[in-house]
């Protein structure tokens, strides 16, 4: 078996070291005898997604969210957008999983028109939200309790029948307000969690990568690892919260 993973705009959304995820969910595939290749995909490169079997997007600050958008309206947009209806799966993290949705409105005012490819939608707020935080994932997402860290401006909003990838146990979550977290909308996984959010979330990342093995190959199972030291860096944080 094999997964074909795209590391979409790897030189502007990375903050936090979000490639990190890429290096866990490949390295979590390849101690089970799974191959997995990853492509990067950077400002100018080709828009085409077909033969890929999951795609990773980061975080970024307000300015390269900006700086991206040329390119993005350039083809990749459409790309993506098929790509989600067709069931590929995706993992974004905070700017990248803004960028999915319809638009970013920053708060000094700047419009970014997004994909639109998941019905949700972002305002700057004066106050940013910052910190470790945790969440449960709703059942359709595995159900497990990750712990992140979370560093935005950006209020998200999901549309009427959107569900959210779960819901906060403790910090902001996608606005502070109503308590959600994240999307899941089909197979796109959102998520406000920067850094190293699959290392020390083993279930999730098996989840993700469950998700794109059942996809390409009908049916898979992941053998259990020894997970010791990434569930005691999430038991840790997790108690702390
Ligand atoms: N710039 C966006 C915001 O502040 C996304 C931030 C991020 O990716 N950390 O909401």
């Amino acid at each position: 078996m094999e997964l074909k993973i795209c590391h979409m705009y790897p030189d502007v959304l990375n903050l936090y070291g979000d490639r990190g995820n890429v290096m866990c969910m490949r390295k979590r595939l390849e101690w089970r005898g799974i191959d997995a290749e990853v492509t990067r995909l950077p400002i100018g490169s080709s828009a085409n997604l077909a033969g890929f079997d999951l795609v990773f997007i980061g975080g970024g600050q307000d300015f390269e969210q900006q700086v991206l958008l040329d390119d993005l309206h350039r083809g990749k947009d459409r790309e993506i957008l098929s790509a989600v209806r067709d069931g590929l799966p995706f993992l974004t993290i905070c700017g990248g999983y803004q960028m999915m949705g319809n638009y970013y409105e920053t708060y000094d005012g700047v419009r970014c028109d997004f994909i639109g490819a998941v019905d949700l939608y972002t305002v700057g707020s004066k106050k940013r939200m910052i910190g470790n935080y945790k969440f449960q994932c709703g059942t359709e997402s595995g159900g497990s309790v990750v712990v992140g860290f979370e560093n935005h401006s950006g209020q998200t909003f999901l549309g009427e029948g959107v569900q959210p990838l779960g819901q906060v146990l403790a910090g902001f979550g996608n606005n502070g307000e109503d308590g959600t977290e994240g999307v899941r909308w089909l197979n796109v996984f959102g998520t406000y969690s920067h850094g190293p959010l699959l290392p020390k979330n083993p279930a999730f990342c098996d989840q993700i990568l469950l998700t794109a093995l059942q996809r390409k190959y009908g049916t898979a199972e992941l053998a259990p690892l020894d997970d010791a030291a990434e569930l005691a860096a999430h038991n840790e944080m997790a108690a702390k919260l």
